[in-house]
């Protein structure tokens, strides 16, 4: 049996269900297929939902309908070592009460209102499916099959946002069948129950605001960061490690996990808190130069099947790329139909507008970022650096001291040498 829309979409993350409800509140017939019993039931991450623009268009009131925790009023880094940490943070009232530095949000909560939303807008749901193939004839793509169930949904034209290891991308020629190592990330994360009252309390917070906090040297060497987000009443903490630094190392994702969570100086942000359960992704960090092939005929490719992630080691921005890129490729579907042409000819118009949009130019921009992010020294030497000179800076312990220039000309001599400190400064500079 064979069951007819006018586009398919495959996977029910927030490229897919961007996708799905701007095609249908534009009148199109769409499946938006989803392998989970519901959206969002498989999917995780640290994790801030950035400002997403191209939503807002389409859905005015999106930030006072959807299924927010808080909102991010102030930021901070620490810089860790074994037995010392430094800190900086950022505050300001801009960031109090907009949307701009993000809200954190609940991946199963958050992807479920989504697709119910497209649901709404007359999109058809269909979980508990797993794409397995996708229907060529003729060389184009006409549809996909499901895993297990004889029978196939056809349209002439299938969006693939099945996240970052997409087989409906692979299926359809548009991706290499093998990632780099080095381009992948793996992210695991813990999620501590706590009361409300006692995580406003330990992060200075009122009202719904919300702290969000990134660790650099808190993962034993390895290529790699910590973080910590507030939610209402739960904070979550994890690690996001590069893999082919994760495999050269020997130890496991969870071995970092627990290291870092034992660590003092962290621990004490945590106590009283009950662990309440782990996940873990993957991410596609490689950037701008990950991109895959991201149209052909009859099927277009968005979100982190596309590779469309922004890891700049300041920030990590998936969720606003993954809907922007799914909402063009919706509105490149709904010219596709008024045009009666799925041809590359026509879809080709999908990555016009995605070059145009601030998703390519932000990706572009900081092309040379994973290049810096695999600079060994960051995840070691320089915390250790940064912990050192301010605790010289610090003491005042009835001897002579240091000026801080000579102080830090010492210390970078010392830790890191003047001729890789040029160096990663350099590489630093084209990278941010
Ligand atoms: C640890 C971690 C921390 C992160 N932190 C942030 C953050 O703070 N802010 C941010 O913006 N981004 C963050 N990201 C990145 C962000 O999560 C992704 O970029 C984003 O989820 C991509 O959305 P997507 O819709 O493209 O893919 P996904 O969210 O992966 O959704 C894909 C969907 O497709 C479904 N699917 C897969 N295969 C099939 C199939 N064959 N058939 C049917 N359905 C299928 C999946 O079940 C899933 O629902 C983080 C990621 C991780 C792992």
């Amino acid at each position: 049996m064979s069951k007819q829309f006018q586009a398919i979409v495959v996977g029910a993350g927030p490229a897919g269900s961007s996708a799905a409800l701007a095609m249908a509140r534009a009148g199109l017939d769409v499946a938006l297929v989803e392998r989970g019993t519901f959206p969002g039931e498989k999917n995780m991450f640290g994790g801030l939902l950035h400002r997403m623009t191209s939503i807002e268009e389409i859905f005015p009131d999106f930030w006072t309908k959807a299924p927010l925790e808080r909102h991010i009023a102030k930021k901070g880094t620490t810089f860790m070592t074994g037995d010392a940490s430094f800190h900086v943070q950022h505050e300001t009232v801009n960031f109090d009460h907009t949307p701009y530095n993000g809200y954190t949000v609940f991946r199963p909560r958050f992807d479920r209102w989504l697709a119910e939303e497209a649901v709404k807008a007359g999109a058809t749901l269909i979980n508990r499916s797993t794409v397995e193939d996708v229907i060529l004839k003729d060389g184009r793509v006409t549809g996909v099959t499901i895993a297990g169930r004889k029978g196939e949904l056809k349209a002439p034209v299938v969006i693939a946002a099945d996240g970052v290891l997409s087989f409906t991308a692979l299926k359809a020629g548009l991706r290499q069948p093998k990632f780099s190592a080095d381009q992948m990330a793996v992210g695991v994360k813990a999620l501590f129950d706590m009361s409300r009252e006692m995580i406003d309390d330990r992060f200075g917070l009122v009202r719904d605001q919300g702290f969000a906090n990134e660790y650099v040297g808190c993962t034993g060497g390895v290529r790699g960061g910590g973080f910590l987000y507030t939610n209402y009443d739960t904070v979550s903490v994890g690690i996001v490690v590069h893999i082919s630094s994760l495999r050269n190392s020997g130890k496991t994702p969870y071995d970092l996990l627990n290291a870092f969570l034992e660590q003092p100086q962290f621990a004490k942000l945590l106590s009283g808190g009950r662990l309440a359960e782990y996940s873990a992704h993957v991410i596609p960090e490689g950037g701008y130069t990950m991109i895959p092939e991201l149209f052909g005929n009859g099927i277009l490719v968005a979100g982190d099947a596309a590779a469309l992630c922004n890891a700049t080691g300041v920030n990590l921005e998936g969720i606003n790329l993954a809907s922007h890129s799914g909402i063009l490729a919706a509105k490149t579907v709904i010219e596709a139909h008024e045009r009666n042409d799925f041809s590359s000819k026509t879809l080709k118009r999908y990555k016009e507008r995605l070059d145009l949009s601030w998703v390519m130019k932000d990706l572009k921009g900081f092309k040379n970022a994973p290049k810096m992010l695999h600079i060994d020294r960051i995840y070691n030497e320089y915390p250790e650096l940064v912990c050192s000179m301010m605790e010289h800076i610090y003491r005042i312990d009835g001897t002579p001291k240091t000026s801080i220039p000579k102080l830090i000309m010492r210390e970078v001599q010392q830790k890191i040498g003047l001729k890789n400190a040029v160096s990663d400064l350099m590489t630093a500079w084209r990278a941010l």
